[in-house]
């Protein structure tokens, strides 16, 4: 029997999300200001061992190495002409990996400007280059649009999305610490976004990453989003606990056992996905998975 569309399984039962690329493709060797999508065809045997770490681990859904590989991010790296191949490479390393029970999700990350009027970007350009970016990932099964900050790129790439494709599309934006409510960087309440990416069409709604977030505040980001989201599922991808400095660097060091902690806590708020963002590992995936049966 074939395997239900990845809405139809979210009303069966919650499942689990995979944590992090780029720190994973880094230890693989990945060098400082080097192109990690462009690993999608040159080194595409380890971009599919690291999928495979997050299916063994127990994550069904695996998200395509491809957050950067959107026109603007590529043009730094001169790898515009490699644009499309770059992202149907991303679906094939991860589908071989998903197996036939496992979801690839397609990633569109932030397109890396700013809108007008604090950028110089309009709306029709950032439509199109994302446009062009979904069009080459649209043999995944299902879109995930992450780390927004601003609910009006956000609904563009939703509305680019469902140009070029009916799949299922999962939205989520990353929030910062806030003693009352959560808001994105750009100062948008999280009610407020998750109702703007609701309202442009997205399937799934919710958070990754975040702004100085630790584990309690992930808990209550949860339940926030549940209540702002008003039927609609909700997903929420947390770092790997509260970042710390070290040496000019964010470190993210919560462990696996710390983060499947929180883990009940997330499910009964009400999350129909769970996965890991910044500093996780296969290894904190099997624990929230084993935390999730
Ligand atoms: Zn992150």
């Amino acid at each position: 029997m074939a395997r239900p569309d990845l809405l139809a399984a979210l009303k069966q039962r919650p499942l689990l999300c995979d944590g992090a690329m780029g720190t994973q493709l880094i230890a693989a060797g990945l060098q400082p200001g080097q192109c990690g999508e462009l690993w999608n065809i040159e080194q595409a045997d380890i971009v599919e061992s690291i999928h495979r770490r997050y299916r063994s681990a127990g994550c069904q859904l695996l998200t395509t190495n491809t957050f950067g590989a959107t026109r603007p991010n590529l043009e730094r790296h001169g790898l515009v002409p490699q644009l499309v191949q770059l992202n149907m490479s991303a679906v094939q390393n991860a589908r071989l990996a998903a197996g036939s029970e496992g979801y690839v999700l397609a990633d569109i990350g932030p397109f890396g400007g700013f809108l007008e009027p604090v950028g110089d970007a309009t709306e029709a350009d950032v439509l199109a280059l994302f446009i062009e970016q979904a069009q080459a990932l649209a043999q995944a099964d299902a879109f995930i649009i992450e780390t927004m900050s601003d609910p009006v790129e956000m609904a563009l790439a939703i509305r680019a999305v469902r140009k070029v494709s009916s799949l299922p599309i999962i939205a989520t934006y990353a929030f910062s610490k806030s003693p009352t409510v959560f808001r994105t960087m750009m100062g948008t309440p999280a009610a407020d976004a998750i109702t703007a990416a609701i309202d442009a069409g997205a399937d799934v709604v919710g958070a990754n990453c975040g702004t100085g977030l630790d584990l309690p505040d992930y808990v209550r980001l949860a339940g926030d989003l549940v209540a702002a989201a008003r039927g609609t599922p909700v997903i929420l991808q947390p770092n790997a606990g509260a970042p710390k400095h070290e040496g000019g660097k964010l470190i993210y060091d919560a462990l696996p056992q710390q983060m499947a902690a929180i883990v009940p806590e997330l499910c009964s708020a009400g999350l129909k996905i769970i996965g890991g963002c910044c500093g996780t590992t296969p290894d904190h995936l099997a624990a929230m998975a084993k935390a999730m049966s």
